[in-house]
């Protein structure tokens, strides 16, 4: 395997791989590789010539008051679940070089950064467009594979390859889950044993909007309200969760939707303890 730590020698590296006609994967993660970065790995293999997967904590995309810092990492592990899948080169780049001293330039995509985890996360995406328009700039022409369990996070980077013609096609994923439906996340071992069994109730939720929807559906007009009230009743039930938004939305531009008519994306944002979980269920009505 190939560990290649500057941005320039991978650019180089990637240029020879496209000149003798390999398709290539890109698999962008933060690290802490768990079965859904595995998916994605493999998903990746089965689709390309060569598979590259980047292992960088992207310091612009969290916010002065998160968790950089105690983010999990272990390269090493990392790189022996990469082995065992095969992958053949790893790009792991320092900070200091991929926003040297004085970096200034960063990607802003509108609107659809402007809703659901946008809104407590006011520069997330900005940082998360950033580094991945900079990746794919230095990977160049690619499948790029990414998890559905970050749903905003796709519409975000669809949007800005077509926005800015970028030479990628993006492909979604489906969420990888434990057995009891939490989906896997790398914060997810923030988690203590209580809140562990706690954080069902995100999957929970989803559920039971889903279900709320498919009740109402034979009686013609499936509000979003009755929906989102069904995941919030879920969630109230349980003491540990501190709700942060609870949505029925529209899954291209991410609106909240006052009527589920056609595909929806029921998603939500919930705290246990210090621990910020993510999910979503992407349904049709
Ligand atoms: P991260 O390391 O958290 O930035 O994630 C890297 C990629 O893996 C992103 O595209 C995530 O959406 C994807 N991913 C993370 N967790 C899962 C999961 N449980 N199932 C599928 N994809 C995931």
């Amino acid at each position: 395997m190939n560990i290649i730590k500057f941005p320039y020698e991978m650019q180089a590296y990637c240029r020879e791989l496209r000149q003798k006609r390999a398709s290539i994967g890109f698999v962008p993660t933060m690290g802490f590789l768990h079965e859904g970065h595995l998916s994605l790995v493999r998903r990746a293999k089965k689709e390309n010539d060569t598979v590259i997967v980047s292992i960088f904590v992207n310091p612009a995309q969290f916010g002065p008051d998160e968790d950089l810092e105690r983010y999990p990492r272990n390269f090493e592990k990392d790189i022996s679940l990469l082995k065992s899948e095969g992958v053949e080169l790893v790009f792991h780049p320092k900070a200091s070089d991929m926003y040297p001293e004085g970096y200034a330039t960063f990607i802003d995509v509108e609107q659809v950064t402007n809703r659901l985890c946008g809104l407590s996360r006011p520069s997330h995406f900005k940082g998360v467009a950033t580094i991945v328009a900079k990746l794919f700039n230095i990977v160049g022409q690619c499948r790029s594979y990414f998890g559905q369990k970050d749903y905003q996070q796709t519409v975000v980077v669809k949007k800005m390859v077509r926005d800015l013609h970028l030479d990628v096609e993006v492909v979604v994923c489906p969420t990888v889950r434990e057995a009891d439906g939490l989906a896997i996340s790398s914060r997810n071992s923030y988690l203590q044993p209580d809140e562990r069994t706690a954080a069902t109730v995100l999957i929970k939720a989803l559920r039971a909007g889903e279900a709320e929807a498919l009740r109402l559906r034979p009686c013609g007009k499936v509000e979003a309200a009755k929906v989102t009230d069904a995941m919030q009743s879920v969630l109230e039930n349980e003491l540990m969760a501190e709700v942060e938004y609870v949505e029925a939305a529209d899954p291209d531009t991410l609106e909240r939707l006052k009527q589920l008519n056609g595909k929806a994306i029921l998603a939500l944002a919930v705290r246990i303890g210090r621990t910020r979980l993510i999910d979503n269920l992407i349904m049709e009505i």
